[in-house]
Parts: C-alpha cells; structure tokens; sequence
C-alpha cells in the first residue's frame, strides 16, 4: 500500500523533533480545549503568552466557568476573534455542570465554538477518538502528498474533500498524535513556501516532492480581498476619552471597547484634523482607519458611547490594534492628552 509505515514514520518523527508546546508538556482535557480555541486563526508564537496566563487565572472548567465575562474577554484582549473567547467561557459552563460529557465528535461538537475541526482535534488529543483533524496545515501536507491538481474554491471546500484521506491515514493507535504531527509537519517543516522536503520524515510518501514542485500545491483560488475606509473619532472631555463598547451580542467584538466610528459619533467624516491613518487586515477586508480629532460638542450622543477616564483605560477590555493606537498617539502626543484622571466611565445620554 502506498501509504503503508506513514503513520509510523510520521510519529517516530514527531515524538523526537515536536515543540515542547505548554499544552503538550502537560497535556489534560482543559488545556487541549482552552489551547485548541485559541490556536483557531492564530499563530503559536502569539498563543503562548496568552496561554500561560490564563492557565494561572483559570486552572480548569469549574474556575473558567465561574469568572465574570468581562474578566474572560479582559485576559482575551488582543487575540482577536473574541467570539472564541465567549464560547469557551459558555463551554466552560456546560462542562463544569457535566463533567461526564460524552466524549466522541459529534457530543463535542454540539458545544459553542466546537466545529467539526476542533471536535476532532479535542477528542483524538484527550480520548483518543478516531477522528481526523483537517486545517489549513494538513490540506497543504494532504495535497502535496498526492500531488493533487483539483482547484478548490476555498479552504474549507479541501478540508471536506481531504477529509477521507486523512482518515485513512489515521492509526488506531494514538490518533491523537498522529493529528498533532501532521499539523506539526505542516506548521515546521512543509512550510507553504520553501518546504524542507530534504528533512521530512514523509518524504518517500510525496508525490508532489517526487514531481519537483510541492509549492504547487494546494490548488486553492485566491481569496478576493477587499478594501474597506472607516472614519474614526478622537475626542477628550475632562480627562476621559470617548468609546464605543460593542453590544453583548455582537458577533466579532462583544463587549470590547473602540475609538468610535465618525458614525457611532455621530461626526461628520474628515471634519476634524487627522491625527492617524492605520492599515489592517481583517479576514478578507484589508481596511484603512483614518483618526480624526473632534470636539466634545460634535459629538451626538449614542448607544454604546462611554467616556472612560485615562486611569480606568487598562482595566477595560479594548481591541489590540485600538490600544496600541491609543498609546501611540498618547505617546506621540497627538492632541492635549492629560496623564491621570478621576472618575468613573460614563455612558453618554440616550
Ligand atoms: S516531502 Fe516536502 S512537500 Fe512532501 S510532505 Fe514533506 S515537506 Fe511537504
């Protein structure tokens, strides 16, 4: 069989060249799941300073479970996707009530946040369920492999299609390991330029290595990015800045706080002198935030609108990019900034 001994290979190489991950080292339900959300749409190098200190704040479900949300998104601050951040803490809830929970995919995957992907990745790690796990890592490793030429649309469209395949590959024995060594293949060492194939423990195995050209592969359409302008509005009034904290059921950013848009201000656009003009990607947006100073007295009040004083600013949840904008243009001195302040973040009238 083609594929006979790759498992073997594979994890004969991983339990020697894996990374001492945190989540490995000491490996027990909780921290496979709290690292698995973690880990969706974000680095390793980023995660592990998160990582540890929520370990220290919330050691298992029962202490997770029974944190208030906002201390829960304050520790998520700056990982972005803060929806992840709500689910576990829902999750945490449901299987402190049930510690019994059943433990194959589909129970799992019933959980808030827990797809197909992660309900694998969480079951084979802690059960041992036979269950393939199937990112963005292992579609390029499965691809590659097989030399595969079919032009997928997206991402998600070659994890359904390679599903199979990695099932197939997938022991009896230990499908947990062998999950995490093939995301560790495709996150070390079949890097999606310049894979090593000269050190891959898999390399009799791949056809496309054996044609000279894995880069090819996968055959993914690129994704259509687009661009996007936001206004946003600088304002102080008695040692507070004005912010918009997103409504509780918001989809991408509940209960975080941000500069508000000229519109959640209800600012006309470029009236004020720009202090700032940022560039971010967000999933396919790659967006241009333009800052502009304005006066307490433009501002129409609003929902969501709260002048939170300067001294209250580090104890609130804010997004990444907003807080580093904030220190910058402090720091850069920007408009009049005062230092300190007294008092306690105000919401503006309805
Ligand atoms: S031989 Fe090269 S292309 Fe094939 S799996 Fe290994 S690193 Fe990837």
């Amino acid at each position: 069989m083609k594929f006979s001994g790759f498992s073997r290979d594979l994890l004969t190489w991983y339990r020697r060249a894996a990374r001492p991950l945190p989540w490995r080292r000491e490996p027990s339900l909780y921290r496979t799941v709290v690292s698995e959300f973690m880990l969706q749409q974000t680095q390793v190098a980023t995660v592990l300073p998160y990582f540890q200190r929520w370990m220290v704040e919330f050691p298992d479900f029962r202490v997770l479970a029974a944190a208030p949300e906002a201390r829960v998104l304050k520790l998520w601050e700056g990982l972005g996707y803060y929806r992840r951040a709500r689910h576990l803490h829902q999750l945490a809830k449901i299987v402190a009530a049930e510690p019994g929970r059943e433990r194959t995919p589909e129970g799992w995957g019933e959980l808030p946040g827990v797809g197909p992907y992660t309900a694998a990745a969480i079951t084979s790690i802690a059960f041992s369920a036979r269950a393939a796990c199937v990112d963005g890592n292992v579609v390029r490793v499965l691809t590659r492999l097989t030399a595969d030429e079919s032009p997928y649309p997206d991402g998600v469209s070659a994890a359904r299609v390679l599903t199979p395949l990695a099932e197939e590959l997938l022991p009896a024995q230990a499908p947990g390991d062998h999950n995490q060594a093939m995301m560790e293949l495709g996150a070390t060492v079949c890097l999606r330029r310049n894979p090593c194939c000269l050190v891959c423990p898999v390399r009799s195995y791949c056809a496309g290595a054996g044609r000279g050209a894995p880069e090819a592969y996968p055959k993914i359409a690129p994704k259509k990015v687009e661009r996007m302008e936001v206004t946003r509005v600088w304002c102080e009034r008695r040692g507070s800045l004005l912010l918009h904290r997103t409504h509780p059921d918001s989809r991408r950013l509940a209960d975080l706080h941000e500069l508000p848009t000229a519109e959640q201000a209800g600012v006309k656009k470029g009236t004020g002198p720009l202090l700032a003009r940022k560039k971010r990607r967000i999933t396919r947006f790659d967006i241009t935030e333009s800052i502009h100073a304005a006066k307490p007295a433009a501002v129409r009040s609003g929902e969501g609108l709260v002048w939170v004083p300067w001294a209250e600013l580090d104890a609130i949840a804010l997004s990444g990019p907003h807080r580093r904008w904030i220190a910058e243009l402090r720091r850069t001195g920007g408009p009049a900034m005062p230092r300190s302040a007294r008092g306690k973040s105000e919401p503006l009238l309805r």
